[in-house]
């Protein structure tokens, strides 16, 4: 037990003291389990508190300021201290805070919702199923793909497969349909049913596969060891391919133009359903409503999550494309499977909000014509730093590769820790970029204009330069 809470723990965390700070960190260690955390280390080190947040920046209970180059974990999309969403859900909570649409009831917010985004995502799609969040709706994802086979009598397709080092959520499901090492060396993962082919990344093939292949040719490649896969697992055994249009948490990793339209040709080759988790990619971030669009495929089932509610508060959910929507309705009779809060008005209500504002402020347009452009234009003037091995971006997600020879791509050794140490460096600036190994990751809320992205920028080189003054010998 804590004994040492100040009386006004929670009460003022804007106007926090030093004091506030070590109660809280000391208040954290002895309960909070973090996610994706190192609870000795962390405890050890004391965990930063952060209290408020307006516009593209949150400030910490010391009063630093910091640019959150990162939109929260990719969901503050339309920044923070918007009052549109606020009031969306204080008037939601005081009208109906709750209710549930398990027994033949709905919720106005919810129908609201599911409407709007029928409208607003590629035609195919006309139905959604709720859920709290990403991973369950990657959980989700499973139990539909396997139940659509089911009732086409074709029981025998359940394996699904993904890429290695994706990231789909961290439910059991989710967990073994992402591709995440380390996640599936604790608790027995993945599931039986769930295999894993490499993922698009040039970069990472260079040495390899890739050497002397310009992306477009090793696009195709990439593409073709899911048709492999497809054929050793025997094609009547596969139900679907899931994937994120870019992968965000693996490090953003582009794919090159031609991998997309080539997985679509191979799963119609194959009838196998179509899954793009969209959970980062949705909502503008690439610069089209979907990834899919900017992309170009045509999914059967899409996932979404963070950016719905630009995280203001949980909320996710499968779009369910006419193809799987239409067996299921007609031949499936109750659908087992949901969640208490698969369409919580609160929730829904706020993500109507938020895509009001997005469609307000033309967000998308301006991620696509002005902000995105103006991003690759920057990115692509850190090219030339002697810690740059390669950039990429698409929309508002980029990366930057650090490498010990930009000439000839040689890698840091990993105990080395320069993304890390980098990350280090961006705290100390202000300023929150992600570490994914060596590459650092920005996601800029998509309300950031063009002047703070030359302010990000400016302490992007600010910290590289004290990166590279710390690792040059
Ligand atoms: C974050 C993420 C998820 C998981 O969403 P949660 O809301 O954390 O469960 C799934 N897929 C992708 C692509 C994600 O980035």
């Amino acid at each position: 037990m804590s004994t040492n809470v100040p009386p006004d723990f929670g009460l003022a965390p804007s106007t926090a003291t030093t004091h506030g700070t070590r109660a809280w960190q000391e208040a954290d260690a002895a309960h909070f389990l973090h996610p994706f955390t190192d609870h000795q280390a962390l405890a050890a080190q004391g965990v930063r508190v952060i209290t408020r947040g307006e516009g593209l920046y949150v400030w910490d209970s010391e009063g630093h300021r910091l640019f959150d180059a990162m939109s929260g974990l990719w969901c503050v999309n339309v920044g923070y201290g918007q009052e549109a969403l606020v009031q969306a859900a204080c008037e939601q909570m005081r009208t109906l805070p709750y209710y549930n649409a398990f027994f033949q009831t709905t919720t106005p917010a919810a129908v609201a919702l599911a409407q709007r985004l029928a409208a607003r995502t590629p035609a195919q799609f006309e139905h959604v199923f709720f859920s709290g969040s990403g991973s369950e709706a990657n959980d989700t994802n499973v139990r539909l793909a396997r139940r659509y086979w089911d009732l086409l009598g074709q029981p025998q397709r359940r394996v699904i497969i993904s890429r290695h080092n994706a990231y789909h959520g961290s439910t059991m499901a989710a967990a073994s349909l992402g591709g995440m090492a380390a996640m599936h060396a604790q608790g027995g993962l993945p599931i039986p049913d769930i295999v894993h082919i490499d993922q698009p990344h040039h970069w990472e093939h260079r040495h390899g596969v890739a050497q002397g292949m310009s992306r477009d040719e090793f696009g195709v490649l990439a593409a073709g060891w899911l048709e492999e896969k497809i054929l050793a697992v025997g094609a009547e055994r596969v139900a679907a391919f899931i994937g994120e249009p870019v992968q965000g948490a693996g490090g953003v990793v582009v794919p090159p133009a031609t991998y997309w339209p080539e997985i679509q040709r191979i799963c119609d080759r194959h009838g196998i359903l179509l899954i793009s988790d969209e959970v980062i990619c949705g909502f503008g971030r690439t610069g089209q409503w979907w990834g899919c669009e900017t992309f170009g495929t045509r999914p059967d089932l899409m996932t979404f999550a963070k950016g719905v509610t630009s995280g203001y508060v949980p909320l996710g959910g499968v779009m369910v494309g006419e193809r799987v929507a239409r067996v299921l309705i007609e031949r499936g009779g109750e659908l087992a499977h949901g969640y208490t809060y698969s369409g919580h008005p609160v929730a829904c209500a706020v993500g109507l909000a938020n895509l009001d504002l997005i469609e307000r402020l033309q967000l998308v347009e301006r991620v696509r014509e002005d902000t995105g452009p103006y991003l690759a234009e920057r990115l692509a003037a850190l090219q030339d730093h002697p810690l740059v091995g390669e950039v990429q971006s698409c929309g508002l997600m980029a990366a930057i590769q650090l490498c010990r020879d930009p000439r000839t791509g040689e890698a840091f050794a990993a105990e080395q820790g320069v993304g890390m140490a980098c990350r280090r460096h961006c705290f100390e600036r202000g300023l929150v970029m992600r570490a994914v190994g060596d590459r650092m990751i920005v996601a800029p809320p998509l309300v950031i204009t063009r002047a703070q992205i030359d302010e990000m920028f400016a302490l992007i080189g600010q910290v590289l330069e004290r990166t590279w003054e710390q690792f040059r010998s």
